[in-house]
């Protein structure tokens, strides 16, 4: 199977050189060009699998260009003891039609996890593949999750070096000292002063300096990003979503073959688009409910097919869906229309004037995919608040989201379906908010606050970060924005 640019579908290259590239020269997205089925029967298959059996079932499908050896050792690398739930991705079922899909227990308890515990060993494959004799340097600017995921995905991993920036006014307490903690011999963390923003312009400018690759080039390095745009990055996530419909089937809650739904708390639109490709492939899904916050960009976009990125920007208590511009959904366009020069003039718009308006036959496609809705960080303490109180369950504020639209779903439509929630993150990673959803003080340091939710709770804190109590920052530098290259310059030697 090949793929091809959402911008040119014209330019073919394998799954190791879309992998490798990351981006397509042209400025767009890889995706498959077809997208294989799975009959009711493999289902039954996966259903007697563990996770990495169905994770190697499910992406052996679309990486003709790797061997069944080779994706059985990433995954059993991947999805090991540094989970803590042999299950991997569990579903916890809170009551006959509702199931909590837990994707928050590899190592930094969020679920980037689930697709960067598996992406070093994609792409260090690729690059081999593709002749790519240079080593590669991941540079990422992170608002938090992903800078820790991709930390602890790629250290020490041969071949690579990994550089974070994380804004000094941007990131909560755990999430600093997860980061700044870092082990491995390959990796180094700085903050830069200023907002995300700045540390994403900062990184932006690294990738765009022509002269720059070329002495990193001469050195024998080039640099490579790990973020969401990536096709090794949606691959993987692809895999839980099956896993999640046999585990539902497995339980008893539902019939091989009958449909159910999916609720995702949604940013940048590569947890859902994954769940998209699901159902493509032949899963019985009904909807795909995309969960926004306040940045409610895409509730508007899937109402209306107007996309429009000129709105105020919020700063909310699920930081990590707090995004204006959701670069997968360029994929989605492509898929739904086939058009490469349409979603090629939908992002020039976008760029240019800040939105675009879909044609009627494309705004009628997405809408009937997707429900979308949206609940402000008030609402979202009181689900949690609520969930905890009447249900015994603790989720996080992204979390909170995802199960405020779920009930605006269900009173809406009637529908009652069989649903999974998807919980992208662990409470304890967003701690202070959890803690103020739930009515406690949150003035004390957040290794403080990790002990205080496990006393309010009765809930153990993951061991990630119960450990950061004994952790101590290896990286304590802050530069400013135009010092950001001279970091990498002396790092990538
Ligand atoms: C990244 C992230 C999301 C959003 O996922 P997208 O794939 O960007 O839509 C939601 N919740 C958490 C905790 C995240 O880290």
């Amino acid at each position: 199977m090949m793929y091809v640019s959402t911008r040119d579908k014209s330019k073919k290259v394998t799954a190791a050189k879309a992998i490798a590239q990351g981006l397509a020269p042209d400025g767009g997205l890889f995706v498959p060009e077809t997208i294989p089925a799975v009959s009711k029967a493999q289902l039954g298959d996966l259903c007697a699998m563990d996770y990495r059996a169905r994770a190697v079932a499910i992406m052996e499908q679309y990486l003709e260009d790797f061997s069944r050896e080779e994706l059985i050792h990433y995954v059993t690398a991947a999805y090991g003891d540094n989970f803590d739930d042999k299950l991997i991705a569990p579903v916890k079922f809170l009551d006959d039609a509702t199931g909590v899909l837990e994707l928050y227990h590899g190592p930094t308890c969020a679920f980037k996890d689930m697709a960067l515990q598996i992406l070093p060993y994609l792409l260090t494959a690729s690059l081999k593949k593709c002749g790519e004799e240079r080593q590669v340097c991941i540079l990422v600017a992170t608002s938090g999750d992903t800078g820790k995921a991709a930390l602890e995905g790629f250290a020490d991993v041969k071949g690579t070096k990994i550089v974070v920036f994380y804004p000094r006014d941007g990131v909560s307490d755990v999430q600093k000292l997860q980061m700044t903690s870092q082990s491995g011999g390959n990796v180094f963390v700085s903050a830069v002063s200023g907002n995300f923003d700045d540390a994403q312009t900062g990184v932006k400018t690294i990738f765009g300096d022509a002269d720059f690759a070329a002495k990193l080039t001469e050195r024998g390095w080039f640099l490579s990003s790990a973020n969401s745009i990536n096709w090794g990055r949606l691959l993987p996530q692809i895999v839980y979503y099956f896993s999640a419909y046999c585990d539902f089937v497995n339980a008893g809650k539902l019939k091989l073959g009958d449909a159910m739904n999916f609720v995702v708390p949604t940013g940048n639109f590569g947890d859902i688009l994954a769940g998209w490709y699901a159902k493509q492939m032949g899963l019985p899904v009904k909807t795909l409910v995309c969960a926004s916050n306040a940045n409610n960009v895409l509730t508007d976009f899937i109402r209306t097919g107007a996309y429009n990125k000129n709105r105020p920007f919020y700063t909310t208590t699920s930081p990590s869906m707090d995004i204006l511009v959701s670069s997968n959904l360029e994929r989605l366009l492509y898929c739904l229309s086939g058009d490469d020069k349409l979603v090629a003039s939908y992002m020039e718009q976008l760029k240019t004037s800040g939105g675009y308006t879909v044609t009627e036959p494309l705004r009628q496609a997405v809408a009937k995919e997707f429900y979308a809705g949206c609940c402000d960080d008030a609402r979202t303490a009181d689900t949690i608040r609520e969930v905890f109180q009447t249900q015994n369950y603790l989720m996080d504020t992204h979390t909170g989201v995802a199960w405020s639209v779920l009930e605006d779903y269900r009173k809406e439509t009637g529908d009652k379906t069989p649903t999974a929630v998807l919980s992208t993150a662990s409470p304890f990673k967003f701690c202070d908010s959890v803690l103020r959803a739930l009515g406690e003080q949150t003035d004390a340091p957040g290794t403080v606050l990790l002990e205080r939710l496990t006393e309010k709770t009765g809930v153990p804190a993951p061991s990630p970060l119960a450990a950061l109590k004994i952790k101590t920052a290896r990286f304590n530098g802050c530069v400013e924005k135009h010092a950001m290259m001279g970091v990498v310059d002396e790092f990538v030697k």
